[in-house]
């Protein structure tokens, strides 16, 4: 009963969990050195009671010189077994390390938009760097140091007890302060720690969204009020620091001066004993080296407390990631996708269970190879219903199919594959141009157009070409250094890229004037003949000779036709034809 409720205890342990698991030969092979370090560290005070015993009593010099080679061997195999002891702990903790950031940065991967409104992308940070951090210190010097401190515990009292019970019993008299004066601080340390990690997580996600928001701060001349705050949660971090220094650096001297309490002890009462010949010199000098050795794990177990606290604390904060279910999941590994038409069969989404419905009931056929244009005013739903396609939001079942089939059947990555989706909101990395336009090409030999003649169909070259070191050249940080045309040029380049059989383009041609947008168009319909174009746009005149344009409204279809169809019904599509229309002449 007891065995099991401890077995169960140990397997949600932190160190069971994170290191012993997969490691455990290291553990084991770790644990041992450490027992033999611990063992042999018996030796050198008996080997020294031995030589003063002996030399009080006759002078033998040879007897002396076979203790002290003793010693020096001993000390010697010792150190082999410190050296590896701490690479099996200290080096495993790394590799526990990046197995725990490789499975976060996996499980984040997998996750869809709901969690990534829920976590910040600062909070997100600090739980991979400060709580991954906390974690390692805990599997590694925390394991490392708790273990130590623990073996000294089981190896030195015995001794001291066998070399004079009389003396221990003085020594252990202050020991019990010291576990209850640990405790104490532990919990202060763990509070304003917390509070400390918190802190962190706010700068970090204040500096991202600065960086990322440059344009903006710059614009609305906010750069020092901005940084205003930023100096204020420094401020404050820095004051939370110090307030955890506090208790931290408190922990050590306590438990020293309780530990040399001890010693003085020793001294006035053993000395005592010397004198009156109750016990050796030898083992009153032995007796007070086995007290100071205790002082290594009174300290210890206190850090090692506290690093296991944190790492505990961390590990929380990581799992409530790890734990986030994937909203879109595949549910099939059927692969083979047939090239046909995209059907909405009168699907309904909402983005919130209690909220109103976006799209409210759409039927829509979108044969193979056309060329269909969404349009509609602001709101209408449009780019929520090309983000079901490749299924950046999840999709109900029974609601969308390709080719006959289920969407919801398809392994979500053979379906992303085909598509070539470009989004309302540009975003690039901060990578060299090259690397952004071949960004989703599995193998670079397979493409059937170089990243120029891609850039070309883009109508982006020639910019390109300008740029310092062409299509070598660095971007900012989600491309600062480009114009919101040339970043849309880009976002169109990467999704073309991937000779996608299905190419979405969700309004993303707005900062490219209309001879360019028509430019685009056209190249898209020469270079990927047969391949389905679907196209979200405000620019109606574009769009004119498509195979089919829906209107949308309110969620719902409410015109669907070929532009001369459309001008015929002279409905909605008319009116903001002709104001797009008279706009373009305006410009012009
Ligand atoms: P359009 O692309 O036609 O402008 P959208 O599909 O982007 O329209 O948006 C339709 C409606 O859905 C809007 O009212 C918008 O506020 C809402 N909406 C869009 N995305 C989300 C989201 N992630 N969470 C909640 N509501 C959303
Ligand atoms: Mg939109």
């Amino acid at each position: 009963m007891l065995i099991k409720k401890f077995r169960e205890f140990w397997e949600k342990n932190l160190i069971y969990r994170v290191f012993v698991k997969k490691y455990k030969r290291y553990f084991i092979i770790g644990t041992l050195s450490l027992i033999a370090v611990d063992i042999i560290n018996i030796f050198p005070p008996l080997i020294i009671k031995k030589a003063l015993d002996i030399l009080s009593k006759e002078v033998s010099l040879t007897k002396i010189v076979i203790l002290s080679a003793l010693y020096i061997l001993l000390s010697f195999f010792q150190g082999i077994c410190r050296y590896v002891w701490r690479m099996y702990f200290i080096g495993t903790s790394f590799r526990c390390d990046y197995d725990l950031r490789m499975a976060f940065f996996g499980h984040i991967e997998t996750l869809s938009e709901k969690f990534f409104q829920k976590y910040k992308t600062g909070d997100l940070m600090s739980r991979a760097t400060n709580d991954m951090s906390a974690v390692r210190m805990a599997v590694g010097p925390g394991l490392l140091v708790g273990l130590d401190a623990i073996f000294y515990f089981f190896v030195i009292p015995p001794i001291i007890l066998y070399l004079s019970p009389k003396l221990s019993f003085y020594t252990f008299l202050l020991m019990p302060l010291i576990p209850f004066i640990a405790y104490k601080i532990k919990d202060v340390i763990d509070k304003r720690f917390r509070s400390v990690q918190e802190q962190f997580s706010r700068i970090s996600e204040k500096v991202q969204e600065n960086i990322s928001g440059i344009r903006i701060v710059k614009s609305f001349n906010m750069s020092q009020q901005e940084e205003k705050t930023l100096l204020k949660l420094g401020k404050n971090f820095m004051k939370k620091n110090l307030k955890l220094a506090i208790p931290q650096s408190l922990l050590g001297p306590v438990f020293e001066y309780t530990t040399y309490m001890g010693v003085i002890i020793l001294l006035l009462i053993g000395g005592r004993m010397v004198i009156e010949g109750v016990i050796t010199l030898g083992t009153l000098v032995a007796f007070q080296r086995y007290i100071s050795m205790m002082v290594w794990p009174m300290t210890a177990v206190g850090w090692s407390l506290s690093l296991l606290q944190r790492g505990n604390a961390s590990m929380k904060r990581i799992d409530e990631v790890m734990n986030e279910k994937p909203e879109i999941i595949s549910k099939n590994n059927v692969t083979y996708i047939p090239h046909g038409e995209i059907e909405f069969r009168d699907i309904h989404i909402q983005y919130d269970s209690n909220k109103e419905w976006i799209l409210k009931g759409v039927n829509l056929k979108i044969p193979a190879g056309q060329r269909i244009a969404i349009v509609g005013p602001i709101g209408s739903g449009k780019s929520t219903l090309v983000n079901l396609i490749p299924r950046i939001i999840p999709v109900p079942d029974k609601s969308l199919f390709i080719g006959g089939m289920d969407i919801n059947t398809i392994h979500i990555k053979a379906l992303r594959k085909i598509i070539g989706f470009v989004p309302q909101d540009t975003f690039l990395f901060s990578e060299r141009v090259v690397d952004n336009i071949l960004f989703g090409v599995e193998d670079e030999k397979s493409i059937s157009y170089s990243a120029q003649k891609i850039a070309q169909m883009a109508v982006i070259e020639k910019e390109i070409q300008q740029l310092p070191n062409q299509f070598d050249s660095y971007l900012g940080e989600r491309g600062v250094n480009l114009s919101g045309g040339q970043k849309q040029r880009i976002t169109i380049a990467r999704a073309l890229a991937m000779h996608p059989d299905i190419i979405i383009l969700d309004d993303c041609l707005s900062a490219v004037d209309a001879r360019v947008e028509g430019a685009i168009l056209k190249n898209i319909q020469k270079y990927f003949a047969g391949k389905t174009l679907l196209v979200v746009t405000h620019r109606l005149p574009a769009i004119r000779n498509f195979d089919m344009i829906v209107v949308m409204e309110n969620g719902m279809i409410v015109e669907k036709g070929t532009h001369e169809q459309l001008i015929k019904i002279n409905g909605l599509y008319t009116s903001l034809y002709s104001k797009e229309a008279l706009e373009e002449k305006l410009i012009q």
